[in-house]
């Protein structure tokens, strides 16, 4: 089977990609199974050093990289070099493990007790496609570095970047069947990794929906799983706030990538007693975000990734709802859907409740610290969020009873390769990023030595 690629600023097919079936996936699924124990007993400074070659065969194809996503994935030039970018510096951050892969030491009587950090086997990635590059870095590049091999497929709408990092890591230099890509449909390829007893392990970022039933279809093997799903995130912004940086701010933790991020602050709660001034100032910051060709360097905001999605996020604007102010959109070809303010909203109205993926912001005031946090909690989601105050004392506070794994205080920065990235409640399970992330790809054994004569 094969599936037509389209450029979503342009609707043109601009490539043509043969579907892997279920008999390409369990064969690459073998070829993964074969290729573990020799990349398992690959001395530890070697296979350091073959990520590392990898990170610098990512850097000297970035540009490539960048402009294959922004062809592929609407995705403005500036993001798409990031993005490129971010896989590299994970690569490099992790490269740095397979020497740091530490066991403990643990006081017994009559032995000696050391653990080790022992990899599953292959791991399965699942990737959408909202950030192609980054969250396949995400996964394999710990899951290589702890001694795995991966199998990953990317989101149907977006292959060619992950077919792109899957050739630069043979040429780097990672042996046949270390690391496969293998582009397909979510119910084949996706279902088969769930499904075939050599995965050990699935790493899944996509919709809630999905999540729970590759969820529930892991736990018929007991098979690892983490899952990135969903957010609603709430951006709270408190009457002490610096409110023109606020303001000047928020278009873009909500409409960067046009909406379409699950860390997207796509609910701004303002207290009450500086509700107008921050609506009037931030109605100048919606109107001037550049709504372009995401290849012109200036463009800030690109358009939907397909017609579908747009009609999608079309539905939570209907003819009735409270739109306070637009930005601008491109006419002629392209899925562009203009940066969207509604307010004031119904707390029950699906654009408040519901993850809209896309450029449409809900904003709410609020009287005090307790309903903010209310508000901010109330949803099923919990993934991340921003505060805006001078006030330290108020910042811990509301830090410590916002439900999300990845906040930002006067900033709305939350995603670092350094430092765990994952979410409370139904956004997720597990963390990945940081230091951790290797406890997610390996198993602790634990051996006692008898020293006994
Ligand atoms: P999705 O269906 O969850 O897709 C995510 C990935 O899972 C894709 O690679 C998809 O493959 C695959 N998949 C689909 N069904 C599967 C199955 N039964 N078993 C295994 N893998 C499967 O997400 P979507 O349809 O692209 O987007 C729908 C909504 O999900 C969005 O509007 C948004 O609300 C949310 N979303 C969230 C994130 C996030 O970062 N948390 C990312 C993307 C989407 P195919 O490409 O073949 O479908
Ligand atoms: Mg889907």
């Amino acid at each position: 089977m094969q599936h037509e690629v389209v450029n979503p600023a342009t609707e043109q097919v601009i490539a043509t990609v043969a579907l892997a079936d279920e008999q390409q996936t369990d064969a690459a699924i073998s070829g993964a199974a074969a290729a573990f124990p020799a990349w398992r007993d690959l001395a530890p400074a070697d296979r350091a050093r073959l990520l590392r070659r990898f990170a610098d065969a990512v850097d000297a194809d970035l540009e490539h990289l960048a402009q294959l996503e922004v062809r592929n994935s609407g995705h403005t030039l500036g993001n798409a070099r990031w993005e490129a970018g971010n896989v590299r510096d994970v690569l490099h951050y992790y490269s740095a493990a397979p020497e740091r892969l530490f066991g403990r030491q643990i006081p017994v009587a009559g032995g000696i007790d050391i653990t080790f950090r022992e990899p599953l086997g292959v791991v399965g990635i699942i990737v959408p496609w909202n950030f192609p590059m980054p969250i396949a870095g995400w996964g394999l590049a710990p899951a290589l570095a702890a001694g795995n091999t991966v199998v990953l497929k990317p989101a149907e709408l977006t292959p060619l970047t992950a077919m792109r990092l899957g050739e630069l890591a043979r040429e780097a230099g990672i042996p046949q069947g270390v690391f496969t890509v293998l582009p397909g449909k979510g119910s084949v390829v996706g279902e088969r990794f769930v499904t075939h007893p050599l995965v050990r392990k699935v790493c899944f970022t996509g919709s809630t929906a999905v999540g729970k039933r590759i969820m529930a279809g892991c736990a018929e093997q007991v098979k690892r799983v983490t899952l990135e799903l969903g957010g609603k995130n709430a951006n709270v912004v408190f009457a002490d706030a610096d409110l023109e940086k606020a303001a000047a701010t928020a278009p873009y933790a909500v409409f960067d990538n046009a909406g379409q991020d699950c860390c997207a602050r796509t609910r701004i709660l303002v207290e009450r007693s500086v509700f107008d001034r921050f609506m009037e100032l931030l109605e100048p910051a919606v109107k001037g975000i550049v709504v372009r060709d995401p290849s012109d360097p200036a463009s800030e905001m690109g358009p939907l990734i397909s017609a579908a999605h747009r009609d999608k996020v079309a539905s939570y604007v209907p003819d009735d709802a409270p739109v306070a102010f637009r930005g601008s959109r491109p006419d002629g070809p392209g899925f562009w859907f203009a940066p969207t303010v509604l307010a004031p909203v119904d707390g029950s109205s699906p654009a408040w409740h519901e993850e809209v993926f896309g450029p449409v912001v809900a904003v709410m005031p609020f009287d005090d610290e307790a309903e903010a946090l209310r508000l901010a909690n109330d949803t099923e989601y919990g993934l991340a969020g921003s505060i805006w105050t001078r006030d330290v004392g108020r910042a811990m506070r509301v830090a410590r009873g916002l439900e999300g794994g990845n906040l930002s205080v006067n900033s709305h920065s939350s995603v670092r390769y350094s430092t765990p990235f994952g979410g409370f409640k139904q956004s997720g399970l597990g963390r990945e990023l940081g230091p951790d992330a290797l406890e997610a790809f390996t198993e602790v054994k634990n051996v006692f030595f008898a020293t006994d004569a």
